[in-house]
């Protein structure tokens, strides 16, 4: 089990001035009144995920709460790794945190993730998957993207960072993994895609609007990659979050008008069971 600082996010020098900024968002038929601490100066997309993952925690602990409150308890537990066989969607933002806190690691524990890495691949190669997951044409609806996430999860793939049905990375996971909680029985997870996995509905989702700032670089038509190319991603040394640079206050509302935006088509609610949404 690779050992992990408690918040690799977070910026070396503490002692950089904060600002606080209240604001508000409905979550289900409850409001959200929150408050974060963002850099006075300037920072970047990425360098704002800790706050993001912060507000993610807000919003999921009262949507679980009203969840349990109209009878729906979670069933997600430590040790049940089923959802970590999906293809999992990562920002590019979070992407280039991530392979940032792999670069720093030391040579031992990097050799052992990118050989855990290059397993996964072999094994998505012996079944099909990597050639058809490097034909950009896979994602081209979402119809394509869903046969591919079903196809991929009957491969019984597991994420890199899965070790003893355990997310080894678990302070700094996705949000996608993070917005993914069930509350069925947690037996048909074992295949989303013939039983009626029950998700936590969602009034919006934070990934989603990581995904839309994603999409207007041009490097990039979906703002997420798979997990399991993360390495190889990383490796190309691109920056996405220095695409959107600002003060902590102005990278802040930018994130927050593509979240509203997000949340006017998401309209209804957005379930996180099933197989991991990502278009
Ligand atoms: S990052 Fe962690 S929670 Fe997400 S799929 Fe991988 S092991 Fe599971």
């Amino acid at each position: 089990m690779t050992t992990l600082p408690e918040n690799p996010y977070l910026p070396e020098d503490m002692s950089s001035p904060m600002v606080e900024v209240h604001f508000e968002l409905r979550v289900g038929v409850g409001t959200l009144k929150a408050k974060v601490d963002v850099p006075a100066g300037q920072t970047t997309m990425t360098g704002l995920l800790p706050i993001l993952q912060n507000l993610e925690t807000a919003v999921i602990d009262k949507v679980v709460h009203e969840a349990t409150a109209s009878g729906h308890s979670i069933s997600c537990r430590a040790g049940c790794g089923a959802c970590c066989r999906q293809l999992v969607p990562v920002s590019i933002f979070e992407a280039e945190a991530l392979f940032q806190w792999f670069s720093d690691l030391q040579e031992e524990q990097r050799e052992m993730i990118e050989q855990r890495f290059h397993q996964a691949l072999l094994a998505l190669r012996e079944n099909g998957i990597l050639q058809r997951l490097l034909d950009e044409e896979w994602s081209k609806d979402e119809e394509s993207v869903t046969r591919l996430a079903i196809d991929y999860f009957h491969a019984r793939v597991a994420c890199p960072f899965l070790q003893n049905e355990n997310c080894s990375i678990h302070p700094i996971r996705p949000l996608s993994c993070r917005e993914y909680l069930v509350t069925g029985p947690p037996a048909l997870c074992d295949d989303p895609s013939i039983h009626d996995v029950r998700g936590v509905k969602f009034p919006f989702t934070l990934s989603r609007a990581l995904y839309r700032l994603g999409q207007e670089l041009e490097h990039d038509n979906r703002g997420w990659i798979p997990m399991v190319f993360l390495l190889a991603w990383g490796k190309s040394g691109l920056h996405p979050g220095e695409h959107f640079t600002g003060t902590g206050q102005e990278v802040l509302r930018i994130f927050m008008e593509h979240l509203a935006t997000m949340a006017s088509t998401d309209k209804g609610g957005k379930t996180s069971a099933g197989l991991m949404q990502a278009t």
